[in-house]
């Protein structure tokens, strides 16, 4: 208890003298969550000091190994240091594909080589990663997908098309679903290869969003050559693989809403709009459904630290991202309607001042997007009634 102890007091005066004050502000707009990688642009220079002190320490990536770049925290500290960061409404220093999904599959399937390549440049976040998976016709039904990669000796070439990667015309590298054998249909026959995106016969177009936004693209592979090192896992056994990386996925997905709720909570916003009387809201409805709101939050806070704890303790299934994904989209997409339910017509603009900053709509509609991105709310339900819920004979 004592190291403990002293390791949430030097993890506190170290925040203290390293998060600049910029970096405990309220996230509004895209480019204030770092993405790194080469085409980054940093908003500031404390949001690059802020990455740059963390990555040093490893504390992008605080339980990851020491040796490829972590933080190589146990799992008491790693909560440490998230505690501390919350406590003080740090921003997150680096969001990315590279953290969250492809990095975590190469330290468990990826060959030593793989892993000293990546990791160290995914902790400092070098590069921004895309992901390959969708293709038209084989979203929900991924294990159809078609992306050819062939055996070219030395060396494989992939040919086929992509659809909504998100950020592909700013992404370095891709993690792609291709398939090996064309033999086998469905989920034999896949397999996880690593490609620069600025490898010849890689392009890219983009598809606007409901939000105005265009973060997503098709991705056209035409002869892509990919080194045969650069194959993740074994050979057609992609499909362990990338069910494992969607459950990181899933999980990321879920808690986007509450860091995205901790900087300004709904009752304050409800405060500044309709006022308080006697010591509470002046809206009784409002009360009620942002006291509800609190309450749904707070369980999945808890339920997730307690998820988070089982995986680290070996306890985990896969199973449970699809309740966190599941469950956390539902609460952003409550949190977002609420926001619109406060700002009343000041949410609906899109430009202006008297528009609220001009992002409130975009965000609400941009949430709509989670309950499909990662897999649907309906195939999460379809996952925990038949592996959590145990429904149904076959899966
Ligand atoms: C914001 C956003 C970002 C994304 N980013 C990426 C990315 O970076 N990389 C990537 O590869 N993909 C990405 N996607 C794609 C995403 O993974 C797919 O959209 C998703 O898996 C659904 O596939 P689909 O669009 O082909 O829909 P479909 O699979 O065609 O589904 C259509 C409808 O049918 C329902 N349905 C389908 N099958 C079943 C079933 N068995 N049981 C019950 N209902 C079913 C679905 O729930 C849905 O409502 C992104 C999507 C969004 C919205």
């Amino acid at each position: 208890m004592a190291n403990v102890n002293t390791f949430r007091e030097s993890t506190r005066a170290w925040l203290e003298a390293n998060c600049p004050p910029s970096m405990r502000q309220p996230i509004v707009d895209f480019e204030d969550r770092c993405w790194g990688g080469a085409k980054w642009k940093f908003v500031s220079e404390d949001q690059r000091r802020w990455l740059d002190v963390m990555a040093e320490r490893g504390w992008t990536a605080p339980d990851w190994p020491s040796e490829y770049g972590g933080g190589g925290l146990s799992k008491e500290e790693s909560k440490i240091l998230r505690e501390e960061l919350y406590r003080i409404d740090a921003r997150t220093p680096l969001f990315s594909m590279g953290l969250f999904m492809i990095g975590p599959a190469i330290l468990k399937y990826g060959s030593e080589a793989l892993k000293r390549q990546h990791i160290p440049d995914i902790v400092k976040g070098k590069i921004w990663w895309c992901q390959g998976y969708s293709e038209p016709n084989f979203g929900s039904d991924l294990a159809g997908l078609q992306a050819r990669c062939e055996d070219k000796d030395d060396h494989y070439i992939i040919n086929g098309q992509k659809v909504w990667t998100s950020y592909a015309d700013r992404a370095d590298w891709m993690f792609c679903l291709v398939r090996t054998d064309p033999d086998v249909v469905k989920h034999a026959g896949i397999s996880l290869v690593l490609f620069d995106m600025n490898t010849p016969g890689v392009s890219t177009k983009p598809i606007k969003l409901i939000s105005g936004k265009s973060p997503f693209c098709e991705t056209f592979l035409d002869d892509v050559r990919v080194e045969k090192n650069q194959l993740v896992g074994e050979l057609n056994k992609g499909w362990k693989l990338a069910s494992y990386l969607l459950t990181h996925e899933r999980e990321m997905i879920g808690n986007m809403g509450q860091a995205a709720a901790s900087a300004k909570t709904l009752h304050q916003h409800a405060t500044d709009v309709v006022g308080l009387e006697n010591g509470v809201l002046n809206d009784s409805a409002l009360r009620t459904d942002i006291a509800r709101w609190e309450i749904d939050s707070k369980a999945y806070e808890l339920t997730a630290e307690r998820i988070r704890d089982e995986t680290q303790a070996g306890q985990g299934t896969g199973a449970t991202s699809s309740m966190l994904k599941y469950t956390g989209t539902e609460i952003n997409k409550r949190r977002h309607e609420l926001m619109l339910g406060i700002y009343g017509q000041q949410a609906l603009g899109w430009e202006g001042d008297m528009f609220a900053g001009g992002t409130m709509a975009s965000q609400w509609l941009r949430t709509k997007g989670n309950s499909i991105e990662g897999g649907t709310s309906e195939i999460q339900l379809n996952i925990i009634s038949k592996r959590i819920l145990g429904l149904g004979a076959t899966g």
